[in-house]
């Protein structure tokens, strides 16, 4: 492709699942709730990252959406993988990824997962403290282990950072660390936190980064390689910074970094969320202390669970009527089991009715659990 017509495809409006393809697919009938999800908009949204950030490759986080048939198609587009357990490991080795084209960048593995990912061939590890340095270097005296360090979250809709990541003090004793041991620490990484709509934060990323990485040289340690983390938005209910825009600062941020560094991202949401409707259906409706609830057959076991923290999806709904604001909770014993307790939805809808959740390819069904009994959604490919 060249710089224009990848310039164009990077600002082109996003694509998400037609309706009228959710719409035929349960005409075939509805058993339970479903994500059905169309590969070719998976397809899409990886040109489009790779015609934002030329020098960047995806590595796609697999926690996102773990199916088998997406993971598949990403490969086939050129894609890498960032993974959080060897479970996920098993699932790429199966699909034939090469090892080397795995980042394992959860910070804090158990040793069992690190000798088990080290014998299968993985060669690069995230570290974010002194015993996880040691812990991956006593594994593998060889691995190359990138820093992830810590960096602003603010205005993600979903924030990562304070569980993960090294502060300044903390760097320099890693960095310390990695000499005294002669490891192989070989860059460094951040996550701007999830569902980002501040481009800032991959400028201050990259900043951070590249004087990290001077620590680095003058400590005699060898940094190549630049991983920008996840966090790449896509459309629900507020507005986005396009790919384009986040491309812009990313590309202008690397200029500090020369051609002989290798540079990943790794972007879960971005590649999966607009592919995907989510379908579900209401159970039954109830007025308490004057306040209208939906139970519906999902709820947050079943995989609507980024609403509790602030999320707010754009749902349909086969209802015309005037809306009112509804408390949306699934259909478990659990009190915790509660979507929302502000979505707006017509006044009119009663049980049986369908809810039709879009851009919701990524981290629904991966988080479903059976809980009460409750079976897992499908998850149907187009
Ligand atoms: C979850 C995660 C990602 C993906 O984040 P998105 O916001 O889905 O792009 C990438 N890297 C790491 C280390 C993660 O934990």
């Amino acid at each position: 492709m060249d710089r224009i017509a990848a310039d164009a495809l990077a600002a082109a409006p996003e694509l998400s699942l037609d309706f009228a393809r959710v719409k035929a697919q349960l005409a075939k009938g509805y058993e339970k709730p479903f994500l059905i999800l169309d590969t070719q908009i998976v397809r899409e949204k990886c040109r489009r990252f790779f015609a934002a950030m030329p020098r960047v490759r995806p590595h796609f986080a697999v926690k996102s959406n773990p199916d088998q048939r997406v993971l598949q198609v990403l490969k086939e587009e050129g894609v890498g993988f960032e993974i959080a357990s060897i479970a996920e490991l098993d699932q790429l080795l199966a699909l034939g990824v090469p090892p080397a084209e795995i980042f394992y960048s959860n910070p804090m593995k158990s040793r069992a997962y690190v000798e088990y990912a080290v014998a299968k061939g993985v060669e690069w590890f995230v570290i974010d403290s002194v015993e996880e340095l040691q812990k991956v270097h006593r594994a593998s005296p060889t691995a190359k282990t990138y820093l992830r360090i810590y960096t602003t979250n603010v205005g993600s809709d979903w924030p990562l950072s304070g569980k993960f990541g090294a502060y300044e003090s903390e760097i320099r004793d890693i960095i310390a660390e990695a000499e005294r041991l002669g490891a192989d620490l070989a860059g460094v990484t951040f996550h701007v936190g999830s569902q980002c709509l501040n481009p800032e934060n991959w400028k201050v990323g990259l900043e951070t980064t590249r004087a990290v990485f001077d620590q680095m040289l003058a400590a005699g340690l060898k940094p190549r390689l630049v991983n920008i983390g996840g966090g790449y938005p896509v459309t629900h209910t507020k507005d986005i910074p396009t790919i384009a825009e986040i491309g812009a600062v990313v590309n202008a941020g690397l200029a500090a970094f020369g051609d002989d560094v290798q540079v990943i991202g790794e972007p879960g949401r971005y590649l999966v969320s607009d592919a995907g409707y989510f379908v579900c259906r209401v159970v039954g409706t109830a007025t308490r202390e004057g306040k209208r609830w939906v139970y519906f057959d999902a709820g947050m076991f079943g995989g609507i669970i980024e609403t509790t923290e602030g999320l707010k999806y754009n749902i349909l709904t086969d209802r015309s009527g005037p809306e009112i604001i509804w408390t949306v909770a699934g259909p478990t014993c659990d009190s915790l089991d509660i979507c929302t307790r502000d979505q707006a939805l017509p006044q009119d809808l009663v049980e049986d009715d369908f809810i039709y959740i879009k851009n919701a390819g990524a981290y629904t069904t991966a988080y479903a659990s059976t809980f009460n009994g409750f079976p897992l959604p499908d998850v149907i490919i187009l």
